[in-house]
């Protein structure tokens, strides 16, 4: 993880040169975007964003077919080089996929929703099936998210994540807390991806409020983080 020079913006440096992944912090509200793309070097005329639903429909972005933000899907791949996939969230996981061998880059909105309909899953075979990629060989990188520690959920997710909740006492008697990260990572892993190539910047979306935006914390704030991923023209 690399802090640029210029505070608020988050460059994940275990993807190599060919690639450009990164996240911004409070300093880059929506109306600072384009600053914030510039400063990463990246044109904001090529930034693709979705109307992000909490599905786990992926989009491929193509020369010939670049989706807009009416397009209801969670998720980016592409192996275009220059164009920018763009994931906002503000607690949500955004997740960052880089195949080195096929030089492939993908961008993916997790939630508990996301999550529960394996996004990430479908992910990896989205790789496979496009470019021929091998999931052992996918490089991956989570950005800020609400974690464990400040997920108090109710008592239906231990449903949704059986293996990923935790009760934990409190002064208010017991809550639930989900690890929305660890499921992600066990599913992954479930996908074939290596456990060695998945990399987590570690930062609670909650925790640190003073340098992220969170839905929860703020109740609700219009404010994004926005991540993304491109491969340098
Ligand atoms: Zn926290």
């Amino acid at each position: 993880m690399t802090q640029l020079k210029t505070q608020g913006i988050y460059r994940f440096d275990c993807f190599g040169d060919e690639v450009i992944a990164a996240f911004s912090g409070r300093e880059f509200p929506r109306a600072q975007w384009n600053e914030y793309l510039r400063e990463l070097g990246l044109d904001a005329s090529r930034l693709v964003t979705l109307r992000q639903i909490h599905s786990a429909n992926l989009v491929l972005v193509q020369p010939k077919s670049i989706p807009g933000e009416e397009t209801p899907a969670d998720g980016l791949i592409t192996r275009m080089p220059g164009a920018v996939l763009g994931i906002q969230t503000a607690d949500c996981i955004p997740v960052f996929f880089w195949d080195p061998e096929h030089q492939a880059v993908g961008i993916v909105h997790a939630g508990w929703r996301g999550l529960y309909y394996g996004i990430n899953q479908k992910a990896v075979q989205a790789f496979r099936q496009n470019f021929l990629s091998r999931p052992a060989h996918l490089q991956v990188a989570i950005g800020p998210s609400i974690r464990k520690c400040c997920y108090e959920v109710g008592a239906e997710f231990k449903d949704y994540f059986p293996r990923h909740f935790e009760t934990v006492a409190g002064t208010h008697g017991e809550t639930i807390h989900v690890d929305l990260a660890a499921a992600l990572k066990s599913e992954l892993i479930s996908e074939g991806v290596d456990p060695a190539h998945i990399h987590d910047s570690g930062y609670c979306t909650s925790c640190r409020n003073d340098a992220f935006f969170s839905y929860r914390r703020e109740k609700e704030t219009p404010e994004r983080i926005l991540s993304v991923m491109a491969l340098k023209s």
